[in-house]
């Protein structure tokens, strides 16, 4: 395994210097901080702080996102425009040409080889690279090349002397996820040194039985960030995604057994009741919905805890079926309740559950953080008095000052976007036992994958549509096809209806994500002066965020860009249009879920798959989503077409955060089933090996606060 070598900056010279006098590390310094541990790397310990690396266990696991191959090097004639490469030069001369009015100031240096070749790199901005480079000067540049006029030109290169390794240039390049103030040299700069002080350090968390052909973790780590080929990341990225899912299978298995401990009311509802609740709906159910009520009807009446997972896409009617579960509950006694993640939500879910729940003679209260002090304690006593028999909020309903007395159905919208925590403090609240749960979602899962994740919950599924739906028309369209999209944005709001327009995806930053839907909003609104355009984003305050968009639902804007922040549930049936910029960046599933939150009212709805890809594979992708409104077939293809493994598009709601693994990646599904069935028989030997314990905290989902206050 190959040490990366010795780079070319001034902290690599300053830590080789330090590490030849340094004191010995432990491996109790995998887990401490970085300024303790490895006190030479302390100034880059803030760098490392900002994307949430804190210790050198975290930095080990801080993965790429993405490899560039450097690893060939070319000769500057054979040189070809718009790929990235590396070529091994004289520096010839290097100039500085001053910055003016708006254009900045730039570093060009002339390049020859020893074939004779001759080329052009170029930095913007950046006077250091001329420090550091004087003619005569042999070195590596690697970078994206453009053909100017009849010579090459490296735009923005690294590089590096000749003779000396780096882990920059001329080899595969790891390419990390970063925020502000961190660069991609220095961190993986900083990177490289932590595996080599550390990585002799880590032991091994499985046995050589448990591992069978699988990497050895150290291995596996430092292949994962500095690969020879890019051929050898795929067994490392498979032993990383197998920890991944062992962890992620040892709190499910854990889950498992302590459920098996553990008992619930039973709520019997007769068949005549049940009849009677169904029967005053405004509606007949559809089939579907009517298998689902009668599994969850025979849940509620075993003392075995109800976990049910009741998914279908959005408008199917999984409320109209909740609605029903929770009276049921009350009919039998019961109290329910349901928690949304966020304010918006929980607010539609209670306008849209409270008629049905009245019609059928149901005292339901709305509970958020946002009511006034003295309207939460009238409910708060309502709630411990019995007369709200269901009550529908934020996660305010689980804070302490709630007491239920008879909580025996608790109903969790978007379930994935709760912390653990958030969902055991709803278990919790139940009268002497676990209330039965049953979370809604409008993420299909396929079953294979949903049965591997999901391994503890049963699963309803809605797949047919109730009657009189409008269809909503997709289009596949390239950018030059914006100046029309933008006219008939404009017509849209002219005549009334509303538009979303959501900005293209940048994997590798939320700042960057952000940026990209503010300028998106401010293009749109110089071209289009008479509309009014709207913007929310994942970096605004989670407040100012529902306020814009309660706006929108509310008629106040007529455009509103977004990043997927808007993907879960906002209903707004005024909506028409739905714009998707690059889409070929999005999950299929996620693309269906966007596209979702149009064709809600009355008006012929449209949704726009704005892709200037001609990658064929991608556009298979988009042909699935436009020919077709059925969410289950849209995440079957997508698993089938995600087969290759590809890397875009992976984020995916509705799966545990996973960071290495891919459920979407049959090798990577067939080793979750194998981590299953280890982590089943590690649990039931009981207590867990210490190592095994840490890597499930390790790994365990980041305890964030809901969305709402
Ligand atoms: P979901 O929660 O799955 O997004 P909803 O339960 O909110 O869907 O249902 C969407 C709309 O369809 C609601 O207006 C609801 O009243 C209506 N609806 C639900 N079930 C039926 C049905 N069986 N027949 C007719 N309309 C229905
Ligand atoms: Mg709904």
């Amino acid at each position: 395994m190959p040490a990366p070598g010795a780079g070319t900056s001034e902290i690599v010279a300053r830590y080789d210097r330090a590490m030849q006098s340094s004191r010995v590390a432990t491996p109790g310094d995998l887990d401490r901080p970085i300024r303790t541990a490895l006190p030479v790397l302390a100034r880059g310990a803030a760098g490392l702080a900002r994307l949430g690396i804190t210790t050198p266990r975290e930095a080990l696991w801080y993965l790429p996102f993405r490899y560039d191959d450097f690893s060939e090097l070319r000769t500057l004639r054979d040189l070809v425009p718009d790929e990235k490469q590396s070529a091994r030069v004289t520096i010839d001369a290097v100039r500085v040409e001053p910055g003016f009015k708006k254009r900045p100031q730039r570093v060009i240096a002339q390049l020859s080889d020893e074939h004779g070749g001759s080329a052009e790199a170029i930095w913007f901005g950046r006077r250091f690279v001329e420090r550091r480079l004087a003619p005569g000067d042999e070195v590596i540049v690697s970078g994206k090349v453009s053909q100017r006029g009849w010579r090459s030109q490296f735009t923005s290169p690294e590089f590096s002397p000749v003779g000396r390794d780096s882990v920059h240039t001329a080899r595969v390049v790891p390419v990390y996820p970063l925020a502000a103030g961190v660069t991609q040299k220095r961190l993986r700069e900083l990177l490289a040194r932590i595996l080599e002080a550390t990585l002799t350090l880590l032991e091994d968390p499985l046995t050589d039985m448990e591992r069978g052909d699988l990497l050895p973790l150290a291995e596996a780590l430092q292949t994962a960030h500095f690969p020879e080929t890019e051929a050898e990341t795929k067994p490392a990225l498979d032993r990383l995604a197998f920890d991944e899912l062992l962890a992620l299978q040892l709190g499910l298995a854990q889950a498992r057994r302590a459920r098996d401990e553990l008992k619930a009311p039973a709520i019997r509802v007769t068949d005549a009741d049940l009849a009677e609740i169904v029967g005053a709906l405004p509606f007949t159910l559809t089939g579907d919905q009517a298998a689902a009520v009668q599994s969850i009807a025979e849940d509620l009446a075993s003392e075995r805890p109800m976990r049910r997972l009741l998914q279908g896409d959005v408008g199917s009617g999984k409320t109209a079926v909740a609605a029903v579960a929770l009276a049921s509950a009350v009919r039998a006694g019961w109290q329910g309740a349901l928690m949304a993640p966020t304010e918006i939500l929980a607010r539609q879910h209670h306008a849209g559950l409270a008629p049905l729940l009245d019609g059928l003679g149901v005292r339901s209260e709305f509970l958020s953080g946002s009511l006034t002090a003295k309207r939460k304690r009238e409910i708060h006593d309502a709630i411990a008095g019995g007369m709200a028999e269901v009550v529908i909020g934020t996660h305010a309903v689980i804070s302490e000052a709630v007491e239920f007395p008879r909580l025996g159905l608790a109903i969790v919208d978007e379930q994935h976007r709760f912390g653990v925590g958030q969902r055991a403090a709803l278990q919790a609240k139940g009268a002497g036992g676990e209330p039965h749960t049953l979370a809604l979602t409008a993420t299909p899962i396929p079953r294979t994958l949903a049965l591997t994740v999901y391994g503890d919950l049963s699963i309803s599924t809605i797949r047919e549509m109730p009657p009189g739906r409008q269809p909503i028309r997709t289009e596949i369209r390239d950018r030059r096809a914006m100046p029309r999209i933008e006219e008939f944005l404009a017509a849209e709001a002219a005549a009334g209806r509303q538009s979303f327009v959501v900005a293209p995806l940048v994997v590798e930053s939320d700042a960057l994500e952000a940026a990209s839907a503010e300028a998106e909003a401010e293009r749109l609104q110089a071209a289009l002066p008479a509309v009014r355009v709207a913007l929310v984003h994942g970096q605004q305050r989670a407040d100012a965020r529902d306020a814009t968009m309660t706006a929108f639902a509310a008629g106040e804007s007529d455009v509103l860009v977004a990043t997927t922040v808007i993907e879960v549930g906002i209903d707004v049936p005024n909506a028409s249009v739905m714009l998707i910029e690059d889409a070929e960046r999005f999950g299929l599933a996620q693309l269906h879920q966007l596209r979702g939150r149009v064709g809600r009212g009355p008006h012929r709805s449209f949704c726009i798959l704005l892709s200037d890809s001609t990658d064929p594979l991608a556009l298979e992708r988009l042909e699935v989503v436009r020919g077709s409104l059925d969410g289950f077939h849209i995440a079957e293809e997508d698993l089938r077409l995600r087969g290759a493994g590809n890397l875009l598009g992976t984020r995916q709601s509705g799966l545990p955060p996973l960071k290495v693994a891919s459920l979407f990646d049959p090798r990577h599904l067939a080793l979750a089933q194998r981590a299953r069935d280890l982590a089943d028989a590690l649990v039931s030997d009981g207590a867990l090996r210490p190592e095994l314990a840490r890597m499930q905290a390790e790994f365990a989902p980041v305890e964030e606060e809901g969305d709402a206050a």
